[in-house]
This record gives structure tokens, sequence and C-alpha cells, in this order.
């Protein structure tokens, strides 16, 4: 269907998550030109002229999810690093094989992982530490074929180690200071020109150890000059607030303020070790986080202090991570995780309710993204990002609050149809922008060569 025709959906249970957060029972909505032109309650009737009507009876329908803090290089290794901490888990696993793709293989990766973010609901992403080696540019027009929504954020380094003494990254993954940020001008001016374009440019320092301090401060004044945002990851274990304790003497976060890089323009990834000072400071800077908890509780990094960083002001957005450390990128699942630790964290069971999840996945997200005005919720004029979600299942029925029933309740595999800025991806469950059996065929048999090129015992 083409982006400038009108479709019109009818007869669902609208989850707007509008300043309201108003739930439309048995409302229609109309799409034109790629945006939300009218939203409609049962008994209101509209421009009846529409190419295409669809029935929705029967779907709750959400604002597409958002994930802000993912590897699209790692679905790849999907089961290849379970059961280890995240240095181990990194020397071991991780990097000696993302060290031996070529771009075929980030290609691949990265259309795995769109194919299972979309058939669970996912419709915009930041796709972070993007190495030149997996083809930036590849990765790129893969996500404008599939029709997603993505940030693409450009690894930059220029040291080769990681939070402590030894953690030696392998030559695969090392890239010298002036290639990464002349690749990342150039990709920030072919992709990030057209306002309406899908895929973004944004940049990723490597986390503390992977950068010099001159570097972080170049990189705070490379993304005012470009007008581009940034993502890194901070403060995700122990060991990253001693390296920062030891070579400046202060906090990952006082540090990262220091050097420039804590604002509005800037996502940071996990955050589980922050003093209720920096919490604060988050807050204040404006900086925004991106909690990604099944890869924080299965690396054992900790639980970060997400409904404190709520109450503080702070904008928190919801992530899956990677294969490796997850093991899946389904947003729908993880929105459960992140209530349920909190509440058992500070056993507490009012402290995270279904909706600030359901918030942190979709209008959190869309500001984490810095694109509130177009994404993140079901209003006139914002763009058509919608997910249906079938509830004609036994775990879904009966229903009192459909929230509760999305984020309790709901599996990434109840997902019947998605639409990104106009464009149906999926329908009934099948993707109509990528080739599944082409995809999962291809991705079994490049891990089986990453695995023996790599010489990982897996
Ligand atoms: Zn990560």
């Amino acid at each position: 269907m083409a982006k400038n025709s009108s479709i019109l959906f009818e007869d669902a249970i609208i989850v707007t998550m509008d300043p309201r957060r108003r739930v439309i029972e048995g409302g229609s909505i109309l799409v034109e030109g790629g945006r939300i032109g009218e939203i409609r309650g049962p008994a209101e009737r509209g421009t009846e002229k529409v190419e295409r009507r669809i029935s929705a009876r029967g779907m709750a329908v959400i604002p597409g999810l958002i994930d802000t803090h993912l590897h699209l290089a790692q679905s790849l290794l999907r089961g290849c690093a379970d059961d280890l901490s995240l240095v181990e888990w990194l020397r071991q696993r991780v990097w000696p094989i993302q060290g031996c793709f070529t771009e075929e293989d980030g290609r691949v990766s990265a259309e795995l992982s769109m194919l299972e973010m979309m058939r669970s609901g996912t419709t915009s992403f930041v796709g972070v530490d993007v190495v030149s080696r997996y083809g930036f540019d590849g990765i790129a027009k893969s996500v404008t074929k599939a029709g997603m929504r993505g940030a693409l954020a450009k690894c930059i380094m220029d040291s080769p180690g990681y939070g402590r003494k030894g953690t030696i990254m392998p030559a695969g993954l090392v890239e010298e200071k002036e290639a990464c940020i002349r690749e990342a001008k150039s990709m920030v001016k072919k992709w990030n020109g057209d306002r309406g374009g899908l895929v973004k440019t944004w940049l990723a320092p490597r986390s503390l150890g992977g950068c010099s301090r001159e570097l972080y401060e170049e990189v705070a004044d490379l993304a005012v000059e470009q007008e581009t945002r940034v993502t890194m990851h901070l403060a995700e274990v122990k060991e990253d607030v001693k390296y920062a304790k030891q070579n400046f003497g202060m906090t990952p976060f006082q540090f990262i303020e220091k050097v420039g890089l804590a604002g509005p323009g800037s996502l940071f990834a996990h955050m589980v070790w922050l003093t209720d000072s920096d919490v604060r400071r988050v807050a204040k800077t404006r900086a925004n986080v991106a909690h990604c908890p099944s890869s924080n509780l299965k690396l054992a990094s900790g639980i970060p202090k997400v409904p404190e960083l709520l109450e503080a002001g702070a904008n928190v957005g919801l992530g899956c991570d990677g294969a490796p450390c997850n093991n899946s990128y389904d947003m729908i699942r993880e929105m459960k995780i992140a209530a349920v630790i909190q509440k058992g964290r500070l056993l507490d069971p009012l402290i995270m309710p279904a909706t600030s999840v359901l918030e942190m996945a979709t209008v959190r997200g869309a500001k984490a993204m810095g694109m509130e005005s177009d994404i993140g919720s079901i209003e006139v004029g914002k763009k058509a990002d919608l997910v249906f979600i079938d509830l004609k299942k036994p775990h879904l029925t009966p229903f009192r609050s459909i929230v509760s029933n999305v984020v309790y309740s709901a599996m990434g595999s109840d997902v019947d149809t998605v639409m990104v800025d106009g464009r149906l991806l999926l329908r009934h469950g099948k993707a109509l922008t990528l080739d599944e059996e082409r995809i999962e065929g291809e991705a079994q048999r490049r891990q089986d060569d990453l695995i023996s090129r790599s010489g990982v015992k897996a």
C-alpha cells in the first residue's frame, strides 16, 4: 500500500497514550499520507471516501513501541554468550565474534533484529555502537527497505579498553578516531538531511575506557555542530564506577556531565549505578535514560533506580539491548519485566504501574529519540505508527483494563498488524517488507560460520 493512500481502521480499542491517556472502545483511526488524519469514537462518522477499510474488531491498537537501546549486530549471537558477567561476556564471546563480522553479517543481523521487532510491535529503535565493519550504510539501507524508524548510532572510540585494566578489544573491532569521526560526519550528511526520513545517524562514543576525555569533549562539540544526538552505555556495572573514581575522581555521570555530554540530546543506557545525587543531576540536565531490565538481570549488573529517576523528573525509555544478553527483542515482554522487578526491588506493588511502563515504551521513548511531536502516541497529526494486538486469545481474556492486559498478559507474538509511517509492515503476523524464510535460513548459516571463524567455544 502506498504511503499517500488513505486507510480506515474500524472498531478497535484505541489506547491513545495522548496527554489524557484516553482509551476509546469501538473507535476508528483514519490514516492519510502517512499520518493520523482522524480518530473517532464509536458513534462518530466522518469522511467515508477511503481507499481501504480494515476491521480491527477484537484488537487493541497501541502506539508503535519504541526500543531506545539495542544492538542490531547481536541477533546473530543469540545463544552464544549465556550465563557470564558483563566483562567476561564481552571479552570471551561477544567481542571476538563481532570482531569477525563482514558487512553481509551486519546486514543480515540487522534484518533479523528488525523482523523480530516488527513481529512483536516495535516500530522505532535506537541501534547503538554500529562499527564500520558491520557496514553502516548497508544497515541504513536495510532499515529503509524494512520500513522501520531507526536511529543508527556510529561507534566512536580512540582506545581499545573498557572499564578495567586488561580489558582489551580484539583487533577486528578497533577503529581509529579520525576514521570514526569521518564516517559519522558522512553518514549524518547522507541520512539526516531528509526531515521525514526513517533513518537518522547519531553518535555513540564507547563506554568509559573506550574514549579519552578529549574525545568525549570532541563528541559533545560534534553533536552540536552536526545537529545530531548522542547515545552511550553508562554506569552499567560496578566496575564502571570504580573506573571513573580511579581515573577521574568522580562518578560516571559526574564525569559525563563534566565533559559536556549530559543534556536533552543525550541518551544513556543502563545507568544502574547512580548515586542519589546523580539521579537528581540526570533530571536537572534533562538527559534521557534507556532502561534495559532483562539485560541488567541476566548479566547480573544490578537493578537501576527507575522509579527514583521518574520521581525526580527524569525521562526514561525502555530497551531490549541485545540477543546475547536478553535474549530477545520483544518490547512487550520487556514491559512486564520492567514493572515487576521494581515492585520486587522496593517491596512495593504500587511503585511501577502498567501505565507508567507503557509510557516508557511509547511517549517517553519518543522523547528520548527527540521525536515526541511525531511519534509515541495516537493523536491526530502524528505519524501513523500503529500496532494492533489480537485480543482473541485465552491469556488476553477477559479484560477490565486494556493497559493491564497489554503490559502484564500480552506477548510479542500477539501482534497481528503493524504500520509505520502509514505503510503496513506486518499483516496477520506476516512480515510484508522482509523475507522471513530467507533471513532465518541465512542467520543460522552465518552464525555457524562466525563461530568457526572466531574460534569461540560457544
Ligand atoms: Zn548495550
